[in-house]
């Protein structure tokens, strides 16, 4: 079993929070495919297992035509074979989405849409720079069941400068009222080098303080628990049986090729990573120069990347997995969190609880060796 993900990074325009990879040089999207493919046939090599899951995330993959999503599937239907093809995923814009589009990604074999929603605050859109509004998000989503794709996720944000706790829950409600099967939130972060971080340093906005976090996480839990959706993953809610298939894979540890400019890729042995910049990535794979930096994973790296990934995952580690010794030690480290009671363990695993998924970065790098 393996992955494939394809990074698009155009977007039409920047939101003012964004720390991806992304660029609004959307005239380079023909040679961009181009570039995918050939990348996809100069990389044959790196995946030697069944493609179970195919992943478009950007930027924003839907400023792509469907016949360029249609190329960029053909090339791995071509070299890398879909027979085993389980969950075909494309993240999208709620503005860039009419029945029509959604169809046509239907028809290439598009089983699963992500739709970046954040809010569907109008006002709170407006300030994070987003190019929809609430109708639209609610209309997108529509369009995809109207279309036959009823696997669907949207992504929320919560913690927003201005955002109180009953706007937060307008956003619960409203998100669980669409018969979505996944939602996405995450707490707002203050990237570097983004507008929003410096307008944060200028004290031109208020952020929300760790009490109002810690109530909107606490909030949407209950919420989201309420509404039927399990929480499998730190940042990740769905109906029984809608995990997402791709994502999951990052966290058990599947290989999955990365393509495209910044795209990361891992196959058990090494990680590589394209460069972030549009420019280099495209000539280097015209001229066959490109070579993804790379770094080889030592025993040590390996055992802390099983730790970070798999306790962020509410089933946690399978302590089976770990030798006698290993295992005693790790436990020895977990001893002030399981009495606690923010790390718990059942006969065969450790994980995190779910009030302690939101202070998850302290606990799991404490256990690191
Ligand atoms: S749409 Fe997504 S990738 Fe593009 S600028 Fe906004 S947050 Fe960044």
């Amino acid at each position: 079993m393996a992955g494939i993900y394809v990074h698009i990074p155009f977007c039409a325009r920047r939101c003012i929070y964004c720390g991806f990879f992304s660029t609004v040089r959307e005239k380079e999207a023909a040679r961009y495919v181009n570039a995918l493919c050939a990348e996809l046939r100069q990389r044959k090599d790196y995946l030697n297992l069944p493609v179970t899951t195919v992943y478009f995330g950007g930027g924003t993959p839907s400023r792509l035509s469907p016949e360029q999503i249609g190329q960029v599937i053909e090339c791995i239907g071509t070299e890398y074979g879909l027979e085993n093809l389980q969950e075909l995923t494309v993240e999208c814009n709620p503005d860039d989405v009419t029945s029509d589009y959604v169809s046509a990604l239907r028809a290439l074999g598009v089983n699963r849409i992500s739709m970046g929603v954040q809010t569907f605050n109008d006002d709170l859109l407006r300030f994070l720079g987003r190019r929809h509004t609430a109708r639209q998000a609610i209309d997108a989503v529509q369009s995809c069941h109207d279309a036959g794709i009823h696997n669907i996720s949207i992504d929320l944000m919560y913690g927003l400068p201005g955002q109180t706790l009953a706007i937060q829950q307008q956003d619960l409600e409203t998100a669980t009222g669409l018969n979505v099967s996944h939602i996405s939130s995450y707490c707002l972060s203050y990237e570097e080098g983004s507008p929003l971080e410096r307008m944060r340093s200028e004290n031109r906005i208020v952020p929300a303080d760790d009490d109002t976090c810690a109530a909107m996480y606490d909030s949407m839990c209950n919420h989201l628990r309420g509404a039927g959706f399990e929480h499998y993953e730190i940042s990740n809610f769905c109906l029984p049986g809608c995990q997402s298939r791709h994502n999951s894979s990052y966290w058990d540890g599947t290989p999955y090729l990365g393509i495209g400019a910044g795209a990361h890729s891992y196959n058990t042995i090494s990680r590589q990573w394209n460069p972030n910049d549009l420019d280099t990535y495209m000539s280097g794979i015209e001229q066959s120069t490109l070579h993804p930096e790379s770094e080889l994973l030592t025993p040590t790296d390996r055992y802390n990347e099983r730790i970070m990934l798999t306790l962020r995952t509410a089933q946690g580690l399978n302590l089976s997995t770990l030798t006698p010794a290993t295992r005693t030690k790790l436990l020895t480290a977990a001893a002030p969190y399981l009495s606690a009671g923010t790390l718990i363990r059942t006969t065969t695993h450790l994980h995190l609880s779910e009030k302690a998924f939101f202070i998850s970065d302290a606990i799991i790098s404490s256990l690191f060796i």
